[in-house]
């Protein structure tokens, strides 16, 4: 297996936190329903594997919009690196 040194990404958790620059293999996760899925800590992770199919539901509307965040810091990510290679250009 290689590492590799992969640019800024932005993940979210399952719970609806948005983690960005930030390696996911640091958080705590665990697979649901054949997806993988990350927790923000593991205090999370406790209250995830108690029920999962509660959390899951509970934090379904947060789990959207994460999505919809997540989706939004990669497009301004995109950005800077755009940004980035034009200030070098000059
Ligand atoms: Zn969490």
């Amino acid at each position: 297996m290689s590492i590799e040194r992969a640019r800024p990404k932005a993940f979210a958790t399952l719970c609806g936190r948005i983690f960005r620059d930030t390696d996911p293999q640091y958080f705590p996760s665990a697979q649901h329903r054949g997806k993988l899925i990350r927790l923000c800590t593991d205090a999370c992770l406790g209250a995830f594997l108690a029920d999962p199919d509660v959390f899951c539901k509970v934090h379904r509307n947060s789990d959207k919009a994460a999505a919809r965040m997540k989706a939004e810091i990669e497009h301004l990510i995109g950005l800077w690196s755009t940004y980035d290679s034009s200030t070098k250009s000059d």
